[in-house]
């Protein structure tokens, strides 16, 4: 009798053995996902924002393939927002700005699919009833589609561009503006929307970042990288996967990149005076399983940039990056990877700056 109870119990306890010794070797925990931006799915339209609808299937196709579910935006925010973990192989498929081909050429791909899928919208070009944007009642044939319609201001402002004579108070309270005004007009002509944001040309500071965070959103930037924790919830990174980036095969090294465990970036702000054409940028790593001998950053001519890096007492690693070049006018980037130790994949960061003209004006694009 009482080896019947006995035998369970081992068992029980060998099971525990078990599950120690699993527990030792630290088993990767995930907290990133992998959000596509889109604009265009067009063959008509400006190359340097479109997809193909042909590349636009083998997106699809290639995430099956590698084993991604795609996930609902929200889904994604609700497990970020808790640094609850992921399983490694999520994707999110986002669009930027309504466009009239994601209604006719993405939407009965993604309807056929059942796949979700998010847009970040501007009231004011809906409202103007211009051909090349979606209608009302087009957004919401795809908010009933599965679709998450967000917010991406009213009118597609610069918003980190103060206009003349315009103090630091007025400016903000412009940007407010431009969110706040957005997301009534979705919510008047499409019911409950989420507190969602994109800033549009991917541009902001830490004084629109913190806006933002105060009004309760959670705000996507357009700087590349896997959606992560690391860096806060106010300027998340996404793959562009239009113009040069719709290659589905450099598309894939992305998909499966992971995010560094990024504990600091300085500058905080990526907007530049235009008169230091080099900056610099100083990034600290928690250890994580990135072989920092191959540790790279490419600037935006592809040229290699400087480093210099040193553990710090923490044991955490700064790594400091110049270009010994001048990088361009608008919106030039610092891409940096290292390779995975153990697997075929790379972690991957990417800074995108804002650089004006020296004297200080915006570029036009
Ligand atoms: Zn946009």
């Amino acid at each position: 009798m009482l080896l019947r109870y006995l035998f369970p119990l081992c068992l029980a306890f060998s099971s525990l053995a078990v599950f120690a010794a699993k527990a030792e070797e630290a088993p990767t925990v995930y907290n990133h996902a992998t959000v596509l931006m889109y604009h265009h799915i067009s063959t008509n339209t400006p190359p340097s924002t479109s997809t193909s609808p042909s590349d636009f299937i083998k997106h699809l196709d290639l995430l099956k393939k590698d084993g991604f579910q795609v996930w609902p935006l929200e889904r994604v925010i609700q497990h970020l927002k808790r640094r609850r973990p992921m399983p490694d192989k999520v994707a999110v498929i986002t669009f930027d700005d309504g466009y009239i081909s994601v209604y006719e050429e993405a939407l009965p791909i993604l309807k056929d699919r059942e796949l979700p899928f998010a847009i970040f919208v501007n009231a004011d070009l809906v409202n103007a009833n211009h051909p090349l944007y979606m209608n009302w009642a087009q957004l919401k044939e795809a908010q009933q589609a599965g679709g998450i319609i967000a917010n991406h201001t009213l009118s597609h402002a610069y918003l980190i561009r103060k206009l003349e004579n315009e103090n630091d108070t007025d400016w903000l309270e412009r940007v407010r503006h431009e969110i706040e005004g957005n997301q009534q007009e979705l919510i008047k002509n499409l019911g409950n929307v989420p507190k969602i944001f994109a800033y549009p040309y991917g541009e902001y500071t830490p004084e629109i970042q913190k806006l933002v965070q105060q009004m309760g959103y959670v705000a996507f930037g357009q700087q590349s990288g896997a959606a992560n924790p690391y860096t806060g919830l106010f300027a998340l990174p996404r793959y562009a996967a239009n113009g040069t980036s719709a290659n589905p095969s450099s598309l894939r090294t992305k998909l499966h990149a992971l995010p560094f465990p990024l504990v600091n970036e300085q500058p905080a702000s990526t907007v530049l005076d235009g008169k230091n054409r080099r900056p610099t940028l100083t990034l600290t790593l928690s250890p994580g399983d990135y072989l920092i001998k191959q540790f790279r950053c490419y600037g935006p001519d592809a040229q290699l940039l400087k480093l210099s890096s040193k553990t710090l007492a923490d044991g955490n690693l700064e790594i400091t990056i110049n270009s010994d070049k001048d990088i361009h006018i608008g919106r030039p980037r610092y891409n940096c990877t290292a390779p995975h130790a153990k697997e075929n994949r790379y972690f991957w960061f990417t800074r995108q700056w804002l650089m004006p003209y020296a004297d200080g004006s915006w570029y036009d694009f």
